[in-house]
């Protein structure tokens, strides 16, 4: 019988980057520099309000500065974009974090073109995603760089290995891509049009799993010894009526076959929370003055 899977650390991973975070923020204050990020919100949600204010809190945790920019949840999106061109102009703001969803109507992509690339710490500007294509890991969205940094958290060798995603979107699947084709992994992106999602994902020995769809990634799609990141975040409610998150994998099940995998939550969660952070500090220290 199949031993089970080591099970990735995400808590344990995200305080290692959290105290690469601390160094940097030392060089940081030594050479007299600001660190200051700004959370540009427009919502009048409480949940989505919330979130920002956990945010901020996670941010002034690790010694960062961090305020919102608030808007209603009736805000254009000329109002936005007037609010993140503020920030760009603010020589006391060293990064930016657009907070999802913005209200109806407006177009997220045009919004995030307005960041400075300079302080687009979340790495969604074409502008870093292009640096992404060309094999700048840390210019990438943060949680595609959680997802690397989980699987190197296993200490595999990617070069050569069969690797395959399953999503496409710009903030996970496409960046992930791109990073591990950098790193010589032999890359399968698989989407909904994807024909045979179960035959690729069993040919995977890196699995990484971002369809935001509850367990689709059942036990029998995964390769004995494959590394599985699971990304998903998805709310269930189970037959008796209460409230749980899982991932994309069907964790016992997968943990049978595979040899490390990462858990939902408790995984790549915690991970891209501190790699924001360290991204966070990174701008602040290349930031011109
Ligand atoms: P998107 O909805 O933007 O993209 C989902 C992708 O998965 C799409 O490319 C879609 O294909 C593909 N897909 C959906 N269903 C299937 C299916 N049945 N078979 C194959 N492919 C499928 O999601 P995100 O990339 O933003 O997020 C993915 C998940 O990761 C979500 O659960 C989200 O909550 C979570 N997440 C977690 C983070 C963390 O910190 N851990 C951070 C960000 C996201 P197509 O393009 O064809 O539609």
């Amino acid at each position: 019988m199949a031993s089970q899977a080591q099970v990735i650390d995400g808590k344990a991973l995200a305080e290692k980057i959290r105290r690469e975070t601390g160094d940097l923020l030392a060089r940081a204050r030594a050479e007299g520099r600001v660190v200051r990020v700004a959370v540009v919100s427009a919502t009048d949600d409480a949940a989505a309000r919330m979130y920002v204010a956990r945010q901020c809190a996670d941010f002034a945790a690790a010694g960062i500065e961090a305020l919102v920019r608030e808007l209603p949840g009736a805000a254009t999106e000329a109002e936005v974009v007037a609010a993140v061109e503020g920030l760009n102009r603010d020589g006391e703001v060293t990064g930016i974090v657009l907070a999802l969803p913005l209200p109806d109507g407006i177009d997220v992509r045009r919004v995030q073109e307005r960041i400075r690339p300079a302080k687009d710490i979340e790495g969604v500007h074409p502008r870093n995603l292009g640096l992404t294509a060309l094999g700048r890991l840390r210019a990438g969205p943060s949680t595609a760089q959680a997802v690397i940094e989980a699987i190197d958290a296993t200490g595999i060798d990617v070069r050569g290995k069969e690797a395959v995603i399953v999503g496409r979107s710009q903030i996970v699947g496409k960046p992930v891509a791109l990073m591990l084709i950098e790193r010589r992994a032999t890359v399968t992106v698989c989407h909904t049009a994807t024909r045979d999602l179960a035959g690729h994902a069993r040919r995977a020995e890196i699995l990484v799993a971002a369809a935001g769809r509850p367990e689709i990634i059942t036990g029998d799609m995964v390769r004995e010894g494959a590394v599985v990141i699971d990304v998903g975040i998805n709310r269930v409610t189970l037959p008796d009526g209460t409230r749980r998150t899982v991932g994309d994998v069907r964790f016992e099940a997968a943990r049978a076959r595979a040899s490390w995998i990462t858990p939902v939550p408790g995984g790549v969660g915690p991970v891209t929370v501190a790699v924001l952070l360290r991204s966070a500090v990174s701008a602040a220290l290349e930031a011109e003055r």
